[in-house]
């Protein structure tokens, strides 16, 4: 390598200190990059050009009329010796040197620790071309072809207009690689072409559209809350809370209506549970994919599912699959309808003395094959089923089957918890009959607890448990 490797920086010279020892035409070449830098120029020269002079008196610069002392170097920031003795330069870069100042010797490559380079700018682009001293003349060409065929005023006023937005996406994508990869986007869309055509105005409109818009790296998040099982209050404090804040709502058939109106107004309302039959009920992989795609676009996603979104809601599936698609989640337990439907009729699952454990399951498995242990559910102290109203004659007869007295006490509760709440109170015998005008969603109840739900049956009860 014949030439030196310089390291290119830009200086921030406001206000800072810069000697410029002699006042001739040298100083006043250099003296036109330096000013528009706002720099704190001091030219100390026995004589001065008259330009220098000028600008001098109209303060852009002091000029000391004196010789120069060694000490002169001390306050300075940047010394630059532009005298035409070359003796003179050289010392004055010696003496910067040794005191750590960055020191340029005009045309003097050995006697610097920095050079200037030539400058092509528009707006805030500025571009700088060295040669490392090989060719100032050849610098100065290329400095032209930028200017004249890259450095368009467009260019520089497109970089005045992002600047502009500079605060405002650092307060909104708090980190580094996000920032970039948005301001690729926003370089790379029809914004440029906005700006010059149209205006700052109809550039700023745009861009507040993207920015809404487009917040890919902000990191979306899907939270499953447990609606509970009716009445609108009885969701979590902290299901509330996630659906007040929530930027898009998912929610199930069984979820109250109701609980939709805390979502804020500008968040949309997907409606996935369109009951069982009816068209358009969109699949479990559809919910998945919408869940999936709503949080990869950055949104806060509330899924709002019935009772408690692990109680036969199908919230283990949605978990796995938003773990597959690497999208992080959280889930709000709820209130679930298999012990709040019991509840609101009076019946408490376990009781001492009558219940010593309970189990639910679903009177509708997946397949043949995933049929509800039977054996298990008839020997159990109390057991609950969930959609289970259309089977009810199923499971009587194979409770029946499995050993369970026809007088054991059962009871059918619909729309628990809600105005329209209705239920029925029976035996494994009675039950079929007393049920037969009970819709869907209802919850059964079997065991001897279900007498402390009426008031008939509990008058069979006394002394239990007391
Ligand atoms: N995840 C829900 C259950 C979903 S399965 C939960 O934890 O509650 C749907 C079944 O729940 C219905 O078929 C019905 O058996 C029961 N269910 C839901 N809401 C109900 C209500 N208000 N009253 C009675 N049973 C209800």
């Amino acid at each position: 390598m014949g030439y030196r490797q310089y390291h290119p920086i830009y200086l921030d010279l406001t206000s800072r200190p810069v000697l410029i020892v002699g006042g001739g035409n040298v100083a006043l070449e250099k003296l036109e990059t330096l000013l528009p830098s706002g720099a704190d120029i001091t030219v100390v020269s026995p004589t001065a050009a008259p330009d220098v002079q000028d600008l001098s008196a109209n303060g852009a610069l002091r000029w000391e009329q004196r010789e120069f002392r060694d000490e002169d170097i001390e306050k300075a920031f940047m010394v630059i010796a532009a005298t035409d003795d070359p003796g003179l330069n050289a010392r004055v870069f010696k003496l910067g040197e040794a005191a750590r100042k960055l020191t340029n010797s005009v045309d003097d490559p050995v006697n610097c620790n920095f050079i200037m380079a030539a400058i092509a700018h528009e707006g805030p682009l500025q571009v700088a071309v060295s040669s490392a001293g090989c060719s100032p003349a050849l610098a100065q060409r290329v400095r032209k072809r930028i200017k004249q065929e890259i450095l368009t005023p467009e260019l520089g006023a497109l970089a005045e207009f992002l600047g502009s937005w500079r605060d405002r996406v650092k307060a909104a994508l708090p980190t580094y690689q996000a920032r970039k990869s948005f301001w690729e986007s926003v370089i790379e869309s029809p914004i440029p072409g906005i700006l010059e055509r149209e205006g700052v105005e109809a550039a700023d409109a745009a861009m507040a559209n993207l920015f809404a818009d487009h917040r890919p790296h902000r990191v979306g998040h899907v939270t499953l809350v447990g609606a509970g099982p009716g009445d609108p209050d009885l969701i979590t404090v902290k299901g509330l809370k996630a659906l007040q804040s929530a930027e898009v709502v998912l929610y199930d058939r069984l979820a109250n209506p109701a609980l939709l109106n805390h979502a804020p107004s500008n968040a949309p309302l997907i409606d996935v549970g369109k009951a069982p039959g009816e068209c358009g009920r969109p699949r479990q992989e559809t919910i998945h994919a919408l869940l999936i795609e709503h949080a990869r676009r950055g949104r806060r996603v509330v899924r709002l599912k019935g009772g408690d979104p692990f109680v036969f809601g199908r919230g283990g599936e949605e978990v796995l699959a938003l773990a597959e698609a690497g999208i992080s989640y959280s889930v709000v337990p709820g209130v679930s309808s298999a012990i709040s439907a019991p509840a609101a009729a009076g019946i408490p699952v376990t009781h001492r003395g009558l219940s010593t454990g309970f189990a639910v399951f679903t009177a509708q498995g997946a397949s043949e094959a995933e049929t509800v242990p039977w054996e298990i559910a008839a020997g159990m102290p109390t057991v609950i089923f969930l959609m289970g109203v259309e089977r009810l004659p199923n499971v009587v007869r194979r409770l029946r089957e499995h050993g369970r007295p026809a007088d054991t006490p059962v009871a059918v509760i619909s729309r628990a918890t809600l105005p329209e709440q209705r239920q029925a109170i029976g035996t494994l015998e009675s039950i079929e009959s007393l049920a037969a005008e009970l819709q869907s969603p209802a919850t059964i109840v079997v065991g001897e607890v279900v007498r402390l739900g009426s008031p008939e049956l509990t008058r069979v009860l006394e002394g239990v448990g007391a």
